[in-house]
């Protein structure tokens, strides 16, 4: 192909450019910039761009420490579940930015299982350590996903999402993380179930089975049922991390079946004395897993298990108002644009989270509950605000319970 400087128009744009080629016939001639078009076109990626300076690489890559004491300024507690993700989470990117060296060893990947009641915590991490690492982050709900070809939303959805997180990049999404919600909903209902009738459970697993192996994924660029005239975006999910969340109700029994069974082969007396009774969770393995339904090959696929302890009274009290964008923190940053200078009394705060846990809305009721103390607030300081001059105003337990006596408490519990 000869280059050619000369003034002439490209036959597919028209354009007259500075750079354009020709080819064996003299007559047809492409710019500079159709030719980008095409191999953007062709490689549906955007075209390339300059690593930004906060883009990991394996110098700035922050140690397990460090993630760790960054988790800590968000979660509270759960320090078992920081560590083992902390550590997946920097030996991933470690596997991801090495330098293929011509040695056999290849690291593995390594994706995460947390095991927790619901409101612990699980997604509130996973998307915490997006936040650190500044990847694309994704968050899908196993229920909603079904086998492809039946009603629901495919896997491939959640790469979509993690594509729209990463403004369409690809290579950027392809080092995202993806977090998977309730993946102990789509366990079989039982070890031994037929695989064949089994819709939503075994179909679906063998469905992200491949996704979280890492495969060459074909997305539809808008979501939705992949049409077959539809240009295709491919996605390699080697690199993806996943991190996958399930609250697998009663796996408990699971955990002291096997517990029993392998203290009877042991000396009974000395295992059952450590057995901590109140959270069994804690020894979970991935037996457990299998005996809860789902399929050794996911299983294998999430070789780092976790779990997440539920939340007791003094973690609750945290939560109010120990970490970064704590709730208490939020409504005063609010009410400080109207000038007013908020705080709240102890009392006031344990008086909150004795209904949360009255109520049985742990965590994630905190903030309905906060919500309804402060309504009347928020709507009617902003009517006194006075330039220059800061109005104080102190939550005590008497407001805070005038507050939500006058709402509805059923209403209340049944909104969370
Ligand atoms: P899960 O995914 O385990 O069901 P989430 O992470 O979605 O729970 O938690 C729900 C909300 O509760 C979070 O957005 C956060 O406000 C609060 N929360 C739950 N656990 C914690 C925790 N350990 N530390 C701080 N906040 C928490």
């Amino acid at each position: 192909m000869a280059k050619k400087q000369q003034q002439e128009v490209c036959s597919f744009c028209g354009r007259s450019m500075p750079h354009m080629f020709t080819g064996l016939d003299d007559g047809v001639l492409i710019c500079s910039e159709c030719v980008e078009e095409g191999h953007r076109i062709i490689s549906n990626t955007p075209k390339a761009r300059p690593l930004n300076s906060d883009e990991l690489t394996v110098d700035n890559l922050p140690t397990p420490q460090k993630i760790c004491d960054f988790l800590d300024q968000y979660v509270i507690g759960q320090e078992e579940a920081k560590r083992f993700l902390s550590v997946a989470v920097y030996n991933h990117y470690k596997r991801v930015l090495q330098d293929k060296g011509d040695d056999e060893v290849e690291i593995e990947k390594s994706n995460i299982l947390l095991v927790g009641s619901t409101g612990t915590g699980k997604t509130l991490l996973a998307r915490t350590i997006a936040k650190m690492l500044k990847v694309p982050f994704a968050i899908g709900d196993a229920t909603a996903l079904t086998q492809a070809g039946y009603v629901g939303e495919d896997v491939e959805s959640l790469l979509v999402r993690l594509l729209q997180d990463a403004d369409y990049d690809v290579n950027k999404a392809q080092r995202g993380i993806v977090f998977i919600d309730e993946i102990d909903k789509i366990a079989r209902k039982s070890e031994n179930m037929s695989i064949t009738r089994d819709v939503s459970g075994e179909g679906v697993q063998q469905s992200l089975l491949k996704m979280l192996e890492g495969s060459i994924v074909n997305v539809p660029p808008q979501g939705g049922r992949k049409h077959p005239d539809q240009e295709l975006i491919h996605v390699d999910t080697k690199n993806i991390l996943f991190i996958c969340g399930g609250a697998f109700d009663g796996i408990e029994r699971k955990i002291a079946q096997r517990m029993h069974t392998q203290v009877i082969g042991f000396s009974a007396q000395q295992e059952t004395e450590h057995v901590d009774q109140d959270n069994l969770l804690q020894y979970i393995a991935p037996q457990d897993l299998k005996s809860y339904g789902l399929i050794p090959e996911i299983i294998g696929r999430l070789p780092v298990l976790t779990y997440l302890k539920p939340l007791n009274r003094t973690a609750l009290r945290n939560i109010l108002t120990e970490p970064k964008n704590a709730l208490t923190k939020q409504y005063q940053k609010l009410l400080a644009m109207d000038n007013v200078k908020l705080s709240f009394d102890d009392n006031a705060l344990d008086y909150i989270v004795d209904k949360a846990i009255e109520y049985k809305l742990g965590a994630r009721g905190l903030r309905g509950l906060m919500e309804t103390v402060m309504t009347d607030l928020m709507f009617d300081l902003p009517n006194r605000k006075q330039m220059g001059t800061l109005i104080p105003f102190k939550v005590t337990k008497d407001y805070a319970r005038e507050k939500l006596e006058k709402a509805d408490y059923v209403r209340l519990k049944n909104a969370v």
